[in-house]
């Protein structure tokens, strides 16, 4: 007799997901192209879902649904910055990405939100900032992760 493998901290989890806003939209999805793969129980999936996930196995359905806070936070006004138009050497519009360097250095992303005359509103929060996310999630592997991927903090 086997027994069912479960999803647990240091297992490789394999799923196949489809994500929708609440209005129905397909944010996201995994259907008709490979799995997605992740070692489970290090912080690789947004932690609501990983919850979820916990002890369930393979040919196991879940679907959840996950406020704001919970996946990938409140939108922060205060990360929406206004640029002069004339500082982008090129043409940029509505739901574009710039990588922005900030004062330690770092670049993030951030999307235009706006474009006026003479400036450009742009947003640094996650474009899923402020979102319910509704995932549907079908586990289609489990196994146990090897030494190295758990040292390496991903699966291979
Ligand atoms: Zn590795």
């Amino acid at each position: 007799m086997s027994e069912k493998k479960l999803i647990a901290a240091d297992t490789v989890v394999s799923i196949q997901y489809t994500l929708t806003g609440d209005d129905g939209t397909v944010i996201d999805s995994s259907e008709g192209g490979e799995p997605l793969t992740y070692l489970h129980g290090h912080g690789q999936l947004i932690p609501g879902l990983e919850q979820e996930l916990e002890g369930k196995g393979l040919g196991d359905a879940v679907a959840v649904r996950i406020d704001a806070e919970n996946g990938y936070g409140e939108h922060d006004p205060d990360r929406l910055v206004e640029v002069p138009r004339d500082r982008f050497e090129f043409d940029i519009s509505e739901g574009d990405f710039v990588q922005a360097q900030q004062q330690d250095g770092t670049t993030v992303p951030f999307q235009v939100v706006g474009v006026e005359e003479t400036t450009v509103t742009l947003d640094g929060n996650h474009p899923l900032a402020g979102k319910v996310l509704n995932f549907k999630v079908e586990v289609v592997g489990v196994r146990t992760a090897t030494s190295e991927e758990i040292d390496h903090g991903h699966a291979h």
